[in-house]
């Protein structure tokens, strides 16, 4: 029998993903998945239609309600997970309206810097590539791609959106402990996303693992779309000397050369894995 497929990050177009829930859900099932987690940032705007949509038709997967949070630690962006959270907590929904309104506050300004760099009215035009609620970068980088202002994604963010860059400012994110601490309230498992892709300093990355530990950070994604084997094989060892569970995920937003949904080499037998006491 084949193992299950475990995929425990994904976006849709709840976030800045390209795909709609029923959409990720019938590529999921193409691709054999098996447990799929949407985790759209700050929202659980998916995970409705995703579930009637599984319903409906009796699909063959089981589906974790999932969100990827923005938080603050130390000056730098760090995204908790949260899975099997309740949508419903009060206190947990109370937190995705402020950073809701942390994003819209943000790309306000954000529209003001590009107004100052000669790119008028964008906090107005985005609003076309935004289909839920909640604004991200990367639909400014679309933005500036159609307009011809950058060649690609990735141009966007290395001349106007990434830290430090003409666009970019500074978020107002919850704090990673609020974070985890509202996940847990919300019946949910804290999930530290993409370790590596932080590029923080060895000492760094050690202070963060030990701080969200301390905060009562369940697990730490090992496997992710965008990892080497070296650096899987070093969270593997950071899994263990600190007592986290596993997580893997595609990280999946849309189709290309290097990301597809269920996409991500297992990690470790060694390793507990987040889903170990789930009835599943
Ligand atoms: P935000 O949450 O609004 O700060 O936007 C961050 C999102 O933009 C991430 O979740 C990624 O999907 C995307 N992103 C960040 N950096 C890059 C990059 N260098 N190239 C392409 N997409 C990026
Ligand atoms: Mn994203
Ligand atoms: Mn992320
Ligand atoms: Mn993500």
């Amino acid at each position: 029998m084949r193992s299950k497929c475990y995929d425990l990050h994904n976006h849709t177009i709840a976030s800045d993903g390209e795909l709609t829930p029923t959409e990720l859900i019938q590529r999921a099932i193409t691709n054999h998945v098996d447990v799929l987690a949407i985790t759209d940032h700050d929202s659980v705007m998916g995970l409705t239609e995703a579930a009637t949509y599984i319903d409906k038709n009796k699909l063959p997967i089981r589906l974790i309600n999932g969100v990827e949070i923005s938080t603050a630690w130390n000056h730098q962006d760090i995204h908790i997970i949260g899975l099997n959270i309740d949508p419903e907590n009060k206190r947990f929904r109370v937190l995705l309206e402020d950073q809701k309104k942390y994003r819209i506050e943000r790309a306000k300004k954000m529209g003001e810097r590009l107004s100052k760099l000669g790119i008028k009215d964008a906090y107005i035009k985005i609003k076309r590539y935004v289909p839920g609620d909640i604004v991200t970068r990367a639909h400014f980088a679309r933005y500036l791609v159609d307009e011809n202002i950058v060649k690609n994604v990735s141009a966007g963010f290395k001349h106007y959106l990434s830290k430090g860059k003409k666009a970019y400012v500074a978020p107002n994110w919850c704090s990673m402990a609020t974070a985890v601490q509202v996940i847990k309230e919300a019946g949910g498992q804290a999930v530290l996303a993409h370790p590596m892709r932080y590029n923080l300093t060895r000492m760094k990355l050690i202070a963060l693992l030990l701080e969200f530990k301390q905060t009562g950070g369940e697990a730490i994604e090992i496997s992710h779309c965008r990892q080497t084997d070296k650096e899987r094989a070093q969270l593997e060892q950071y899994t263990q000397k600190y007592q986290f569970l596993g997580s893997q995920g595609s990280d999946f937003h849309r189709l290309n050369s290097y990301l597809d949904i269920g996409r991500i080499t297992p990690f470790s037998s060694c390793i507990i894995p987040v889903w170990h006491n789930w009835s599943i």
